[in-house]
């Protein structure tokens, strides 16, 4: 049984008809409380950060070998505490990245196979010349990622640092957001014997395959993007998703980005997880007439009138799912910073 208290969505969804008063009152969300806990937590966070001097990087940090099985067993605590005692882990439950972090992120249980391997000349040559650079990539039913493995202790300081949509653990959840949102077909028309980008011969045969397959791109990432990051401290503001996929993927089309951004973050906050939104994605049509993405634009209309809310009750469900998602952030990162501690602090005591 999960600690944590339901989310607002979830009470939404559980509420008897509401009368015709309340529904004229609008949707009460409790900010004020919501406010309180969020800075505590933080109060919380930074004070614990204080006790324990930790090289924020993480670079320089290194286990003695006598005790490495003390600091896994304490990590395999923080990952069964965070998953106790928040609901940090939920946006990871359609991908599995969760099991990735129990048996080792080249271990994990997720929708689709995943590889750690080096970029090839051509996808090098690809990612300088055609686009930004590339992390990782998302094939019709495998993802690539062009990475180290890490071990735990740097997935332990990256949730430490940000929480959970951070750093590496964001580059392999938003790929295999991208196997939901069965974007793969595009990728068939890719796909050559020896995979993805060897069998292109020429960069031009690269840039015309990319344009032809790319064309909700701006959905696409912008999905990929909000869900991958939605529960970190460090989550990225809408405005820098625009620019990094406005320069890092060549999409043009501002208001399709703009679209994007506005319909992942009131589905979300409506409570769809990320295959159901995933679904939408892969049938989405640009509406350039009302500049919207279609099926995702129906969705948030259906949900809304089932639920009679008016638009300001959705947008205030959307700024309410930011303030409790960092607030789900917040309490795995102290988790993970009190775990630390507590095994820094074990062998200070072995060492008088
Ligand atoms: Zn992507």
């Amino acid at each position: 049984m999960k600690e944590t208290e339901p989310k607002i969505y979830e009470t939404l969804k559980q509420q008897e008809e509401r009368t015709p008063e309340e529904i004229k009152e609008g949707l009460k969300v409790d900010f004020e409380r919501l406010l309180e806990n969020l800075n505590s937590l933080e109060k919380q966070y930074s004070e614990l950060k204080k006790e324990l001097s930790l090289d924020e990087k993480g670079k320089t940090m290194v286990i003695p070998k006598e005790h490495e099985k003390k600091f896994q067993e304490s990590w395999e605590n923080v990952i069964k505490r965070i998953e106790k005692e928040t609901d940090a882990f939920s946006d990871w439950e359609d991908t599995g990245v969760e099991s990735g972090l129990i048996l080792g992120l080249d271990e994990g249980n997720y929708v689709a196979p995943v590889e750690f391997r080096k970029k090839t000349l051509l996808t090098y040559l690809y990612s300088i010349i055609v686009r930004g650079n590339i992390g990782g990539r998302a094939e019709l039913d495998a993802v690539k990622l062009y990475l180290k493995v890490p071990d735990f202790l740097k997935l332990w300081l990256a949730i430490i640092k940000a929480g959970p949509g951070s750093n590496i653990l964001e580059a392999l959840d938003h790929e295999l957001i991208h196997v939901l949102q069965h974007t793969g077909e595009v990728h068939e028309i890719l796909r050559q014997p020896d995979g993805f980008i060897e069998g292109l011969q020429t960069l031009e045969m690269m840039k015309n395959a990319e344009n032809k397959a790319f064309q909700n791109r701006a959905l696409n990432e912008m999905h990929a993007y909000k869900s991958s990051t939605a529960i970190s401290s460090k989550r990225p503001l809408t405005s820098e998703l625009i620019k990094h996929i406005k320069n890092g993927y060549k999409v043009k089309n501002i208001d399709q980005l703009t679209a994007a951004a506005d319909l992942v973050d009131k589905l979300k906050a409506l409570g769809l997880d990320d295959t159901e939104i995933g679904r939408l994605v892969e049938q989405a049509e640009w509406n350039k007439k009302d500049a919207t993405w279609g099926a995702l634009n129906r969705e948030v209309g259906r949900l809304g009138s089932k639920y009679k809310l008016e638009t300001e009750d959705v947008e205030n469900l959307v700024l309410a799912d930011r303030m409790e998602r960092k607030i789900q952030s917040l309490k795995a990162q102290i988790i993970a910073l009190e775990e630390m501690t507590k095994v820094a602090e074990s062998f200070k005591d072995s060492a008088k």
